[in-house]
C-alpha cells in the first residue's frame, strides 16, 4: 500500500513536483506523509500526520526557506545540476501513525534516506542483529531496518553495492527509493510492489512512482520495473539491472495514452460520485472488447481442468457473481476464491488449471500471490484488470482490459460493474452467443444512462436521511443478487462506517433474523427471475419482526416501506442493483461527515499481504 514518488532532474521546484505527485497518489495511503529534498550533502526532511491533500502549496516555502535549508544551499558543494527529492504517503503496516513512523526513514546521521512501500518480513531478525551492533532505532517500522543495514554496508562498500547487498538480505514484498547524502543518485528497486519510471521531457529528468497519475502531467514515456529489478539514476541517465542475475537490462520506453484530466475530479465534489456517474459510459467501453480474445479465454475456460476466479474485496464479490452468471448463462461450474485463501487450495492445481484474476489495480498483493502459485504449477493466467500496464496484466498469459479509466475513490464503483460485464460476456462467449451477451449489456448500459439522473439521486437521498443515524443495516439477495448483497455491505461499510451485513435471503432464518427488531433497516435486492418470489417472502419475514424494508426492485411490492426502482433486466441485475447502493453509500458518507474518497483505515490498491 502507500504511494512513493521521486524526482531527479534540473527543475528547481523538485519538492513541489514531489508533493503534487504524492497528492495524486494519496488514494493509495493517507495516514501520514513525508518528503526529503537533497540539498548539498545533506537532506531537508519534512513529515506530517494526516492527508497530504490538506497541505497547501503556500507552505512549501516554509519548508524550503527555513534557515536550515538556506544555510545548506550556501555550501560550496551544492550541485545545481540535479534536484533530487523523494516522498511517501503512508498506509501503516508496522508501527502506529506517528511522525517517527512516517517516511522517509533514515540511518542514524541521515546518510541514507529512503521511502518504502510494502513489508519486510524478516525485519525483526535483522533489527536484532543491528541492535547488537550498536544501532539505535527511532521508529517502529520495518522500513528503518533497511536504512541502517545499507549504512552498515556503506562502511565497506560504495552506495550501489551497499544497497544491493542490503536488499539481498530483505525478504517480503517491497518497492523502495533510496538516497545517499554524498551522491547525486537515486536507487529504486521492486519486488512485489509497483514501481514505474517516467522519462521526463528534458534530458536527464526522471520520475519514479507507484502509479502513473503521479507524473502523467509531465510525461507519457514510461519504463516499468518488474519484480527483482532495480534502476539507478544519476548524471549518466537511468540504468536498469536484474537483482538476481546482476545483469543490465534494456528497458523499452512505452508511451501511455492516459489523459491527465481523466485522473481529475472535474466538476464533481468527490471522485466517488464522479465514478458512479461515469457508469453511464464505462459499461459501453467494457462491452467494446476484442472478440477474439474473449473467445480464446472462453475456450481456455472450457478446456481447463479447474477454472478459478480469484479476487479480493469487491473483486472477490465480482468473482462470486461470476459463479452465478456462469451457472445461469453457460451452465458451467467455476471455482471462486479470495486471493488470500488461494494458497490453501494449491494441492488441487495442475498444469491444466486456469486462473482468472480480477483486479482494478492489477497490483493486489494477494491476487498476485495466487498467480505466482498457479504459474509455479504450470497453469495459465487470464487477468481482468483496469490498469492495463499493471503487474498482473504484464505477467498474465491473456488480459482483458475493463477500460473503466482511472478509478481513484477507494470504494470501487465503475470498475465493479465493468468487471461484472466482462464476466457476463465470457459466459455468453462460452455458449457461442457473444453477440446476445453484447446486446443485453448494451441495453443495460442505456437503461443505466436513463436511471442516473438528479431525480434518482434525490429519491435515494430521502432514504439516506432516514438511515443516517442507524448503526446496523442488513442487505439480502438471492441467486445473482446474493453476492451483490455482500458487495453492497462492503460499499456501505467502507464509506459510512455503519455495520452493514449482507446475507443470502434464505439464510436469514438460520440465525441472522435474530438481529431484526423494530425499524431495523433491511435492503432487499430483487430481480425479475426465479429468485423473485422467495426473496420477497424473506422480506416479509423480516417485516413481520419489525424490520424496515427498502426494496431495490424493478417493480413495487406491498412489503416495501421504501421502493427504489431499477430497470428490469434479469441477467444483468447485479450490475443494475448495485448502483443505487453505491449512491446511497456516497450520500450516507456525506450525511455522516465522512470523506467518501478516503475512508479511514483503507487504501485503494492493497499491495501488502
Ligand atoms: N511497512 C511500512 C510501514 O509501515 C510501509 C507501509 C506502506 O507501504 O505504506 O511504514
Amino acid at each position: 500500500m502507500c504511494g512513493i514518488f521521486a524526482y531527479f532532474g534540473p527543475k528547481d521546484n523538485a519538492l513541489e513536483i514531489v508533493i503534487k505527485g504524492l497528492k495524486k497518489l494519496e488514494y493509495r495511503g493517507y495516514d501520514s506523509w513525508g518528503v526529503a529534498l537533497k540539498v548539498a550533502n545533506d537532506f531537508v526532511i519534512h513529515k506530517e500526520l494526516g492527508k497530504i491533500g490538506d497541505f497547501s502549496f503556500a507552505d512549501i516555502a516554509k519548508i524550503t526557506q527555513s534557515g536550515a535549508v538556506q544555510s545548506k544551499i550556501n555550501t560550496s558543494k551544492f550541485s545545481d545540476r540535479f534536484k533530487i527529492s523523494i516522498g511517501h504517503s503512508r498506509w501503516a503496516t508496522h508501527g502506529g501513525v506517528t511522525e517517527y513512523n512516517a517516511h522517509p526513514q533514515w540511518s542514524h546521521d541521515q546518510e541514507i534516506v529512503l521511502c518504502h512501500n510494502g513489508i519486510f518480513e524478516n525485519y525483526l531478525e535483522i533489527k536484532k542483529k543491528l541492535i547488537d551492533k550498536g544501532y539505535t532505532f527511532r521508529s517502529e517500522t520495518d522500513t528503518e531496518v533497511l536504512a541502517h543495514l545499507i549504512a552498515d554496508y556503506l562502511k565497506n562498500f560504495d552506495f550501489e553495492t551497499a544497497t544491493k547487498k542490503a536488499l539481498a538480505e530483505m525478504t517480503g514484498r517491497y518497492a523502495v527509493i533510496v538516497l545517499f547524502k554524498n551522491e547525486d543518485k537515486i536507487i529504486a528497486a521492486r519486488r512485489g510492489s509497483p514501481l514505474i519510471v517516467g522519462k521526463g521531457g528534458v534530458s536527464n529528468e526522471y520520475f519514479i512512482a507507484s502509479d502513473i497519475p503521479a507524473f502523467v502531467e509531465y510525461t507519457n514515456k514510461v519504463q516499468y520495473l518488474d519484480d527483482n529489478q532495480m534502476v539507478i539514476i544519476d548524471q549518466f541517465g537511468a540504468r536498469f539491472e536484474d537483482m538476481i542475475t546482476k545483469l543490465p537490462i534494456e528497458k523499452r520506453v512505452v508511451e501511455i495514452i492516459w489523459r491527465y484530466e481523466e485522473a481529475d475530479k472535474g466538476d464533481f465534489p468527490h471522485f466517488m460520485i464522479k465514478e458512479i456517474m461515469e457508469q453511464k459510459e464505462t459499461l459501453y467501453r467494457a462491452i467494446n472488447q476484442n472478440e477474439n480474445i474473449l473467445s480464446q479465454v472462453a475456450e481456455a475456460i472450457k478446456k481447463a481442468r479447474g477454472a478459478f476466479f480469484v479476487g479480493c474485496g469487491t473483486a472477490g464479490k465480482v468473482c462470486m457473481t461470476a459463479e452465478y452468471i456462469f451457472s445461469k448463462i453457460a451452465k458451467r461450474h467455476i471455482n471462486v476464491l479470495f486471493g488470500s485463501e488461494f494458497k490453501f487450495h494449491e494441492h488441487f492445481l495442475t498444469d491444466q488449471s486456469l486462473l482468472l484474476a480480477i483486479s482494478q489495480s492489477g497490483e493486489t498483493a494477494d491476487t498476485l500471490e495466487a498467480i505466482e502459485i498457479i504459474q509455479k504449477k504450470g497453469g495459465k493466467v487470464v487477468s481482468i484488470v483496469n490498469n492495463e500496464a499493471s503487474t498482473m496484466a504484464r505477467i498474465s498469459d491473456m488480459m482483458i482490459p475493463i477500460k473503466a479509466g482511472p478509478e481513484k475513490a477507494v470504494a470501487s464503483t465503475k470498475a465493479t460493474t465493468s468487471q461484472i460485464a466482462i464476466c457476463i460476456l465470457l459466459a455468453y462467449a462460452l455458449i457461442n452467443r457473444l453477440h446476445d451477451g453484447k446486446q443485453i449489456l448494451i441495453e443495460t448500459a442505456s437503461q443505466i444512462n436513463d436511471m442516473l439522473n438528479p431525480r434518482y439521486e434525490e429519491h435515494i437521498q430521502q432514504v439516506a436521511e432516514f438511515l443516517k443515524n442507524f448503526e446496523s443495516l442488513y442487505i439480502i439477495g438471492r441467486g445473482l443478487n446474493y453476492p451483490m448483497a455482500l458487495e453492497g455491505a462492503i460499499k456501505l461499510q467502507e464509506v459510512t462506517y455503519i455495520h452493514a451485513q449482507g446475507f443470502a435471503g434464505g439464510e436469514l432464518k438460520h440465525g441472522p433474523i435474530a438481529l431484526i427488531s423494530k425499524n431495523t433497516p433491511c435492503i432487499v435486492l430483487v430481480a425479475n427471475d426465479e429468485s423473485k418470489n422467495e426473496i420477497l417472502s424473506n422480506a416479509i419475514e423480516v417485516k413481520a419482526r419489525g424490520g424496515y424494508i427498502i426494496g431495490i426492485s424493478p417493480e413495487n411490492a406491498e412489503v416495501f416501506d421504501y421502493w427504489i426502482k431499477v430497470p428490469d433486466n434479469s441477467n444483468t441485475s447485479p450490475i443494475i442493483n448495485i448502483i443505487p447502493i453505491q449512491i446511497l453509500a456516497y450520500q450516507l458518507a456525506l450525511l455522516r461527515q465522512n470523506n467518501p474518497d478516503m475512508p479511514r483505515n483503507l487504501a485503494k490498491s492493497v499491495t501488502v499481504k
